[in-house]
């Protein structure tokens, strides 16, 4: 998973994507980097580690520009490197330059890379933002494709995820797969320049005078002289008349403060805890929520039920992700080191533990382990998600098919190796209540029906 970030027209470009980035710094943790027009060219700076390192005041002044493009990166599909990091850029002979940042998977990457590879065009990474760059530059360079056109030829043959942001040195373009998987949107800041972000909360510290989401199958050109929509009809670039965005960008991923895909996450999350509840006929003490992503979650479970909500578990904020740590053991322990429960608060008690999801189980299962050290008398699991049992392949982490334990074990085998006293996940059906618009979004994870192929 991945954020981007775009300025346009403002002089302290870089210092507001890096404001930006550090604003997305959930979406990726493991590289980061900008790319600012400085008149000439594209100057880029990409490194492995996290924001406030990479972007350092003294590293900031060196990317003067008006026109910046940032990307925060969590490795999907390529290795972790700085090679596979983004932004991209492409420095022409003739002069144009170009650079762009996504976030999404292609999925026909391979397919895609050999055309142009036999076209006699080079990759230097494995890294499908590359592809979407080196694609339009093609077409545009070789083919005298205007670049809103050569868009609309990205749109229909590369498939998968993408919510992008290409720069040049006039101006910005935006735009987003005809599904509309990942998020994006678009804010005018107070002096007229222009920012798009993955998130609106990384737009929120900008402080902008107006927001909107940037529509699926949607181009935005953005230059000196205007900035124009161009609405793609997306059943021309899509099987199915309905959006698909990624459901579990309200479960897990976003920021609870960001609005997307037309919804208040916060919110979002307060329904799932709320239906999780009401289709609960059992009595608890207290609802302790796995904390961060499950707050709200359990906010709404606890106030449905009007039972005490208890911040039980405290995290430390500076173990890195624990998910995709390599090895088992490794990630067990980092798990140990992330949470620690509060004294005198589970002694005795029923508990309602909520959390977002379970994919391997690795984080309930040292859990319940702890809170039972601590004294619990029951443990109740509360799955704000149906069953993780099928791979994601636009864009969120999941690890291949058979690590997954719901694709592996019974419920009543998966309760057994939390060791919990039960476990009850949302079903699909519930989890469509939770959102105003349930045919506009993508299962996958959950029911293996893949909208984009
Ligand atoms: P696991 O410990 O493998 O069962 O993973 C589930 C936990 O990791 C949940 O507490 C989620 O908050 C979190 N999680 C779920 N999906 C992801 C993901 N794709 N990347 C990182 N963390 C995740």
């Amino acid at each position: 998973m991945c954020g981007i970030i775009g300025i346009f027209g403002n002089e302290n470009a870089a210092e507001l994507a890096t404001l930006g980035l550090f604003a997305e710094q959930h979406r990726g943790q493991e590289s980061c980097g900008m790319a600012v027009h400085d008149g000439h060219k594209f100057v880029l700076r990409k490194k492995m580690g996290l924001v406030k390192e990479v972007f350092r005041p003294q590293k900031i002044k060196l990317l003067q520009g008006k026109i910046a493009i940032g990307h925060v990166r969590y490795p999907t599909c390529g290795s972790s490197s700085e090679y596979n990091s983004q932004p991209h850029i492409v420095e022409t002979l003739s002069g144009p330059s170009y650079a762009l940042a996504s976030n999404g998977d292609i999925i026909n990457y391979t397919e895609m890379r050999q055309k142009l590879e036999n076209k006699g065009i080079y990759f230097a990474s494995y890294n499908d933002g590359e592809l979407l760059l080196k694609y339009i530059v093609y077409q545009v360079e070789k083919n005298g494709k205007s670049i809103v056109d050569a868009i609309k030829l990205a749109m229909q043959n590369i498939k998968g995820a993408f919510s992008t942001v290409l720069g040049t040195r006039d101006g910005l373009y935006v735009f987003r797969d005809p599904y509309g998987i990942r998020p994006l949107s678009l804010g005018k800041l107070k002096d007229g320049s222009i920012a798009v972000a993955s998130e609106s909360c990384a737009l929120d510290i900008l402080h902008p005078d107006s927001i909107r989401e940037v529509a699926p199958a949607e181009i935005v050109e953005i230059t000196k002289q205007k900035l124009q929509s161009h609405q793609l009809q997306a059943s021309h670039y899509r099987t199915s008349k309905h959006n698909k965005h990624c459901i579990f960008e309200h479960v897990y991923f976003a920021r609870p403060d960001s609005f997307e895909f037309n919804e208040n996450v916060y919110q979002v999350r307060m329904n799932i805890g709320s239906i999780l509840a009401k289709n609960d006929e059992a009595d608890y003490d207290i609802v302790v929520p796995v904390p961060d992503s499950a707050n709200f979650i359990a906010l709404g479970f606890a106030r449905q039920k009007n039972i005490p909500y208890e911040m039980g578990l405290i995290r430390n904020h500076y173990v890195g992700r624990t998910f995709i740590k390599p090895e088992q053991t490794i990630r067990d322990e980092s798990v140990n080191q992330k949470f620690n429960p509060l004294p005198n608060i589970f002694k005795g008690k029923n508990i309602a533990l909520v959390d977002d999801s379970i994919v391997r189980g690795t984080t309930l299962r040292q859990i319940v382990k702890m809170v039972r050290k601590a004294g619990a008398n029951q443990i109740h699991l509360r799955i704000g998600s149906p069953m993780v049992k099928f791979s994601c392949f636009y864009g969120i982490d999941t690890p291949s098919q058979d690590e997954l334990i719901a694709n592996n074990k019974s419920l009543e085998a998966i309760r057994d190796y939390l060791g919990a006293d039960s476990v009850k996940y949302l079903q699909i059906e519930q989890l469509q209540q939770a959102v105003k618009k349930p045919q506009d979004y993508c299962y996958a994870c959950f029911n293996g029906k893949y909208p984009v192929k």
